[in-house]
C-alpha cells in the first residue's frame, strides 16, 4: 500500500499574500470539517482528520490568482491530482535546469521531451505542448538570446498541468470559466511551490 504524507508549513506565501497556516486544528462545531481558508485573513486552518492538507493552499492560489473562480470540486481534484504528481515524481521545482525523464501522472506515463525534434506533433512557436504520452519543452530563442530557464520551467508546469487536467478529466466547472485561464493558475501553483518548498514536504511510502 503506497501511503502519501503531506507535511504541512507554518506560513505559506501565495502571491503577494502571507498565510499562517494552523494545523492540526480541532473544529469544535462541525467535526467534519476538513479545513477553511480565510484569504481576508490570511489564515488557513487544516483538521487533524484531514486527508488532503493542501487542499486550502489551492484554495489561495485559486483566490490570489484567479478571483476566487473555482468550485469546490474542481479545488479538491486539482490538489489532489497535485499531490499525487508531486509524491511519484522528482519535478526538481527547485531547480530551473533540471527536469525528469519521465513523469507519472495517475496511471500515466509521461516521457519528458526537451528540444522537440522527437515530439510527436506540431509545436510551433509555442515553447511548450503535449500529447497522450509526451510533455515536450522547446528550446526557445528570440533574436538569438535564449529563454530565461525560469520562464521555460514555467512552462513546463503549465504542460504538466494540461496533461494532469487530461489524465484526471477535470474540468473547470461551467460558471467559473469567464474568470478562469489554467495557465495563470499553473504560474500560482508554480510561485507557491518554488518558494514554499513544498516539494520537499510530500512524499510517498511504499
Ligand atoms: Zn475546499
Amino acid at each position: 500500500m503506497v501511503v502519501i504524507v503531506v507535511k504541512l508549513p507554518k506560513k505559506v506565501k501565495i502571491g503577494f499574500m502571507r498565510y499562517n497556516v494552523e494545523y492540526p486544528v480541532v473544529f469544535e462545531d462541525d467535526s467534519t470539517t476538513a479545513g477553511l481558508h480565510f484569504g481576508v485573513f490570511g489564515s488557513i486552518q487544516v483538521s487533524k482528520i484531514s486527508s488532503n492538507g493542501l487542499h486550502e493552499v489551492f484554495h489561495g492560489i485559486d483566490l490570489i490568482f484567479c478571483c476566487d473562480a473555482l468550485s469546490e470540486n474542481t479545488v479538491e481534484k486539482i490538489s489532489k491530482a497535485w499531490i499525487q504528481v508531486i509524491a511519484d515524481n522528482d519535478l526538481f521545482i527547485k531547480d530551473e535546469n533540471k527536469y525528469p525523464k519521465e513523469v507519472k501522472i495517475g496511471p500515466f506515463k509521461y516521457a519528458v521531451s526537451i528540444g522537440h525534434n522527437d515530439f510527436k506533433g506540431t509545436i510551433g512557436d509555442v515553447v511548450s505542448a503535449h500529447n497522450s504520452e509526451q510533455l515536450c519543452l522547446k528550446v526557445a530563442t528570440r533574436n538569438g538570446k535564449e529563454f530565461h530557464p525560469i520562464y521555460v520551467k514555467s512552462n513546463f508546469m503549465h504542460v504538466l498541468f494540461c496533461a494532469i487536467i487530461a489524465s484526471y478529466s477535470i474540468e473547470a466547472h461551467a460558471d467559473d470559466v469567464k474568470n478562469f485561464n489554467w495557465k495563470i493558475f499553473s504560474n500560482g501553483v508554480y510561485q507557491v511551490f518554488f518558494e514554499n518548498n513544498l516539494e520537499e514536504l510530500i512524499k510517498a511510502h511504499f
